[in-house]
């Protein structure tokens, strides 16, 4: 059995990040990955300023192969449908469009740990002084053996399964999948992320270009379908925006996200010597972006353990007190409060809607409470409601309804 001092569960974002520290501080991380490196990642790729600075700070300048075209992206455009349409540039210019597949790929090779990829973690068992992680190698059972493990595996959540088997049965699962299309005629920006708040058209809907072709992305609660979802809005693209698309190409994508968490501050943290990072965690910011909080709470777990080993201290009650900078930053984003007096996002939203006129202002507020009022069933308005006030009280959000 191959003992090491650190096993991270995934080989994406956050465990390049975690990875990252926990090399340079000397210990021995091994990354098991389930697919085939590189792996594909259903993915947009638009990055945050943030996100772009944490890989340019920590793994250097992006190659050329980890780009799609066209390579950077301005900001986001807000669709409404009163046809309100609100462009945001990102605040410090463009940022890159990260091609999932090799930018991840580039960012675990640069973190310098062992990756064993087709390698898929299937349990573990935390021993007190250590812990032991069962995965499949091809097939073939392999076990390993670590002073502490991190799950970084994303929204399908192995290690949490792990940990907390009835944890999925406690959240609502999404759906996204995205469809792409040759162009015939397409009057949407290539610069921008195009995303709809409309709620006749879903929870998630986005469209934008990639390698020549255009992207139509929708996101609803598990269980509908998504072909016909999907024809209602390359319809309403082509009704409303004069968006004209040949039939989607047969590389059709979709799968199941939990997104919730990061809105109502219930993130999963993991215990004992397991913790847990990223997107697992529940780590997502405002229109499904997740690769910044997945690299800043990454790193954030390596710091952690490394933390822990030398102040001789139990690695879960470090993680969560480094970890509150973290989900201030996350939740933050979704604070009606901050959105209102504050700036939590990376582009300038309030200075885009005083651009408006009165009138447009009026029905992007009348549009945005139509689309938030398709959450309702969540039961998360009081959830938000309290995490809201709760801010400024105590700076930041409470620990006690982290798992
Ligand atoms: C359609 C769509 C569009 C998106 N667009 C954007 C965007 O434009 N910008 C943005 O910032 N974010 C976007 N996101 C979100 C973003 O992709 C994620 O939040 C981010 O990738 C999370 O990173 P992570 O490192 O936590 O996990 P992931 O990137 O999900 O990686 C988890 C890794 O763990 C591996 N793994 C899973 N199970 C096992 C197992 N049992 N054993 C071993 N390995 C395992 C997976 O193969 C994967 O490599 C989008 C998501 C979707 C679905």
């Amino acid at each position: 059995m191959r003992s090491v001092d650190v096993v991270i569960v995934g080989a994406s974002l956050a465990a390049a990040a975690a990875a990252k520290r926990l090399v340079d501080a000397g210990l021995e991380t091994l990354v098991l990955e389930r697919k085939e490196l590189p792996r594909h990642k259903i993915c947009s790729g638009i990055l945050s300023p943030r996100g772009h600075r944490f890989l340019l700070e920590n793994f250097g300048p992006l190659p050329r192969e980890t780009l799609h075209e066209p390579t950077s992206c301005r900001g986001v455009t807000f669709h409404f449908p009163s046809m309100v349409s609100m462009p945001m540039d990102f605040f410090g210019g463009p940022t890159p469009h990260l091609h999932r597949k090799y930018s991840d790929y580039w960012a675990i090779q640069r973190s310098g740990a062992e990756v064993h990829d087709r390698t898929s973690f299937v349990g573990l068992e935390d021993r007190g002084g250590h812990v032991l992680v069962q995965a499949r190698k091809q097939g073939e059972p392999v076990e390993y053996r670590a002073r502490q493990v991190i799950g970084a595996d994303g929204p399908s959540l192995p290690v949490v399964r792990a940990l907390y088997p009835d944890y999925p049965k406690q959240i609502p699962w999404f759906f996204v999948g995205q469809k792409f299309h040759d162009i015939i005629d397409c009057p949407l920006s290539p610069d921008y992320f195009h995303f709809w708040f409309h709620p006749g058209l879903g929870h998630y809907t986005w469209s934008h270009a990639r390698d020549g072709r255009q992207i139509v992305g929708v996101g609803f609660k598990r269980g509908d379908n998504f072909a016909r979802k999907h024809q209602v809005v390359q319809r309403y693209l082509e009704e409303k925006h004069c968006v004209r698309l040949q039939p989607p190409d047969d590389d059709i994508e979709g799968c199941a996200e939990n997104f919730g968490p990061s809105l109502i501050n219930r993130y999963v943290f993991g215990k004992g010597n397991v913790l847990v990072t990223g997107q697992a965690a529940g780590f997502l910011n405002m229109i499904g972006e997740g690769m910044s909080c997945a690299l800043h709470s990454g790193a954030i777990s390596g710091e952690a353990v490394v933390e822990a080993r030398l102040r001789n201290r139990p690695v879960q009650e470090i993680y969560r007190k480094m970890i509150a900078s973290e989900v201030r930053r996350t939740t933050d984003q979704w604070n009606p409060l901050k959105i209102a007096f504050d700036k939590p996002h990376e582009a300038d939203f309030p200075a885009a809607l005083m651009e408006l006129s009165w009138g447009d202002r009026a029905k992007v507020l009348r549009d945005m409470w139509r689309f938030v009022v398709l959450f309702k069933e969540f039961k998360w308005g009081r959830q938000i409601a309290s995490a809201a006030l709760q801010r400024p009280i105590i700076g930041g959000y409470s620990m006690r309804r982290w798992l």
